[in-house]
């Protein structure tokens, strides 16, 4: 489902040039939980970023779905994103004026598309939020908040979820409730799950577990 080709990345320039991704290659398929780990800097999130279509590669491609997306216009880029990608991140980037409920169907609005109440109300409920659903984020608890951002990253059903440290932010306890409804949701939908963890134990439930090191795939193991 999703493919990397000769993939670099560069910031910067002259003395102040970071190369952050250099010459990385990998396929995963549909289905499949990927666990990418690695030191502070390793080039993880940058990773990340570029099989989102969020960020532009240096030199290399990123096919989803055989769609060579960095040839994509800006504005179909961010159409297929919204419709094939769900984005989850450690500092949970709700929109504080919306409720839970409304900033879950937030990425469906813009493409105006309707979602069917027992799809929302299942999703809701598989989260944990029904019964906070028109509360808002400054009224959630920091797990509550996650799981409202998961929900948004759901609701459009994209076929790849990428996660970069959505536990990093959280307790054990909660830590582990959100790890559990993040591995639920995207068994029911057979999505794709790659996720950035510091965190041993949450890498060894992964099929695969890919490690970076200063840029480079150091290993691709399956588990
Ligand atoms: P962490 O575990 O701390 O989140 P990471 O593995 O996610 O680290 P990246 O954020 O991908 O690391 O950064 C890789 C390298 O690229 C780092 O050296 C970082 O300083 C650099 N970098 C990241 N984003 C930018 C940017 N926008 N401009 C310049 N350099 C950047
Ligand atoms: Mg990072």
């Amino acid at each position: 489902i999703l493919k990397v080709e000769n993939l670099t990345k560069s910031y910067g320039k002259g003395e102040v040039k970071v190369d952050a991704l250099k010459n990385i290659n990998l396929s995963i398929n549909k289905g499949e939980f990927v666990a990418i780990v690695g030191p502070s800097g390793s080039g993880k999130s940058t990773l990340l970023h570029l099989l989102g279509g969020v960020d532009k590669p240096t030199s290399g491609k990123v096919f989803i779905n055989d769609v060579d997306i960095y040839t994509l216009k800006e504005k179909d880029l961010s159409i297929f994103r919204r419709r094939n990608v769900g984005l989850i991140y450690q500092f949970y980037n709700l929109i504080p004026v919306l409720s839970a409920k409304e900033n879950i169907l937030l990425p469906a609005e813009l493409d105006n598309r309707k979602i069917e109440k027992e799809y929302l109300d299942d999703l809701l409920k598989t989260l944990g939020l029904k019964e906070r659903e028109n509360h808002f984020p400054n009224e959630l608890s920091g797990g509550q908040q996650q799981r409202t951002s998961i929900g948004r990253a759901l609701i459009n059903r994209p076929a790849i979820v990428l996660a970069d440290e959505p536990t990093g932010n959280l307790d054990s306890k909660n830590s582990k409730e959100v790890l559990k409804l993040l591995k639920l949701s995207v068994k029911k939908y057979n999505q794709t799950l790659i996720m950035i963890t510091h965190d041993n134990n949450i890498a060894l439930q992964a099929d695969r577990v890919i490690t970076i090191e200063d840029g480079i795939i150091k290993v691709n193991e399956v588990i």
